[in-house]
């Protein structure tokens, strides 16, 4: 099966799932959306209410901004894979819990990421951050790409964060500006220079 019938299937079943308890408050489940080769996939934390009304993620104003990102560094959105941990908004935008993380993940995003093969993961905030470095502070490893499963993850502040935090603003936009270079090191990385998956944090930061 190809990467884009695997991406529908999964899409569907978002739509219908039940497997936790934010399938009882959203309005629509919102699966991500990009092209099934995508050489990049964006990792946010839930859809907020605009996305949850919509379907789609990253359409409110964090999706704004990260659009002008994006725009900062040549791509449009319709180059890149965009998605969140938990598909279903946490009623009030509360974060997360451990439960549905774990639900979601293990259900669909980490299926995702194996049929879009991507060579460089972009996590937007401290949770989706947590899913590959569980120990680390993002003020110390944003911007920093690390080698897991023969791909690059680069940990990024949270949009909507840094929209109206001018440090943190200016953090993101600068580690924007130096994704070109990781997607050109991921490109390059061999197979034997692949770490060992389950201890990333030995691994020296680029
Ligand atoms: N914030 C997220 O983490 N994801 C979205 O899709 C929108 C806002
Ligand atoms: Fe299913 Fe994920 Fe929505 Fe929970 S958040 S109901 S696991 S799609």
């Amino acid at each position: 099966m190809g990467a884009e019938t695997i991406l529908g299937e999964i899409a569907e079943q978002v739509r219908a799932c039940q497997l936790c308890r934010l399938s009882q408050s959203r309005t629509m489940a919102v699966p991500g959306e990009g092209p099934d080769q995508a050489e990049i996939i964006f990792i946010g934390e839930g859809p907020g209410f605009h996305e949850d009304h919509q379907g789609r993620p990253f359409v409110g104003a964090a999706g704004k901004f990260l659009e002008e990102l994006l725009t900062s560094i040549g791509l449009d959105r319709s180059q890149v894979y965009i998605t969140n941990l938990v598909k279903c908004r946490p009623p009030g935008n509360r974060d997360p819990r451990d439960d549905e993380l774990e639900a979601c993940t293990s259900t669909y995003l980490d299926r995702q990421i194996e049929a879009i093969n991507p060579k460089v993961i972009v996590t937007l905030g401290r949770f989706s951050m947590a899913r590959y470095f569980p120990n680390a502070r993002i003020s110390s490893v944003h911007g920093r790409a690390q080698p897991v499963n023969g791909r690059l993850v680069v940990p990024m502040y949270h949009p909507a964060a840094a929209l109206h935090q001018p440090a943190l603003r200016s953090a993101i936009e600068a580690d924007f500006q130096r994704l070109p270079d990781w997607i050109q090191k991921s490109a390059e990385m061999a197979p034997s220079e692949e770490p060992a998956a389950d201890n990333p944090q030995q691994l020296s930061l680029f």
